[in-house]
C-alpha cells in the first residue's frame, strides 16, 4: 500500500514538472517570442530594418544631438569656472553612446555645426542647461520646447511630450514652466530641414541642480535617451 501511494506521488510530481515546463515555454513565447519590435519611423520602401547590420544602414533610426554651445562659446558660467558647455557635452556624449547601444545612428553636432543646414533625421534635440546664477528657490528643474518652425509641429510636440515624461521619471527633476523666446526661436530650428522634428531641452539649473548635472550626468542622459526611445518607438505616455 505504501509503495503504491509512493508511486502515485512520483507520478503526480512528474506530471507537475511536465506541465510547469510546458507552461513556462508557452508563457515565455507569448511574452518575448511573438512580440514584434515596433517600427514607427518610416523605412524606405523595400528595406527591412531586421536584416540590416552595420553602422551606416539607412534603415536604422537616425537622431541628431546638438551639444549646446560646443565649438562656439561657454554658455552659462558658474563663479568657480564650471561652464554650461562642458555639462552639455558630457551629457550629449553619454546620450550618443547609449543610443548607439540601441542601434540608433547619432550625429553629435556643434552649436553652429555646418551639418545643421538642411539636416534630416527622425529628430533633432539640442541639449542645454540653465543659468548658474541663484534666482530663487524655484529655479530648479528642466524645460523642453518644440520647434514649431517646420512642417512637423505635431511630431515635435509628441517628441517634447515623450521627453518631458521620461526625463521627469528618470531624473526626478520638476518641470520648470518658463519657456523663453531663446528656446522657441532657437536658431537651429530654422536651419534644419523643415521635415525634421526638433526640440530643445534645458536639462536643469546649474545653480540648484548642479549636483545631478555634474555628479550624475548618466542619469540626465538616460532621461533624454528614454524620451527619444519613447518618441522613436511610439511608446505610451501615461499622462500626455
Ligand atoms: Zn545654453
Amino acid at each position: 500500500m505504501l509503495k503504491r501511494i509512493f508511486s502515485q506521488v512520483i507520478i503526480v510530481f512528474l506530471v507537475g514538472i511536465v506541465i510547469a515546463t510546458l507552461f513556462t515555454a508557452l508563457t515565455s513565447q507569448t511574452l518575448f517570442g511573438s512580440e514584434a519590435i515596433p517600427m514607427p519611423y518610416a523605412l524606405p520602401t523595400g528595406e527591412s530594418s531586421t536584416q540590416t547590420t552595420g553602422n551606416t544602414s539607412p534603415s536604422r533610426p537616425h537622431i541628431g544631438i546638438v551639444s549646446g554651445h560646443w565649438g562656439n562659446d561657454s554658455g552659462a558660467v558658474c563663479p568657480d569656472g564650471l561652464t554650461e558647455a562642458e555639462i552639455n557635452l558630457s551629457v550629449a556624449t553619454l546620450v550618443q553612446q547609449r543610443l548607439a547601444e540601441q542601434d540608433i545612428n547619432v550625429d553629435l553636432l556643434k552649436e553652429f555645426d555646418p551639418q545643421l543646414d538642411g539636416y534630416q533625421a527622425q529628430a533633432l534635440l539640442s541639449i542645454h542647461a540653465d543659468s548658474c546664477t541663484y534666482i530663487n528657490d524655484l529655479a530648479t528643474g528642466y524645460k523642453v520646447a518644440p520647434s514649431l518652425a517646420g512642417t512637423q509641429p505635431e511630431r515635435a510636440t509628441r517628441l517634447v511630450a515623450c521627453i518631458r515624461d521620461r526625463y521627469a521619471a528618470v531624473t526626478g527633476l520638476p518641470y520648470h514652466n518658463s519657456i523663453t523666446p531663446d528656446m522657441t526661436s532657437y536658431h537651429a530650428f530654422n536651419e534644419i530641414s523643415p521635415n525634421t522634428p526638433a526640440a530643445i531641452i534645458e536639462t536643469g539649473f546649474m545653480n540648484l541642480d548642479r549636483e545631478i548635472l555634474t555628479q550624475h550626468p548618466e542619469v540626465i542622459a538616460q532621461g533624454i535617451v528614454n524620451g527619444l526611445l519613447c518618441y522613436l518607438y511610439n511608446e505610451n505616455i501615461p499622462n500626455p
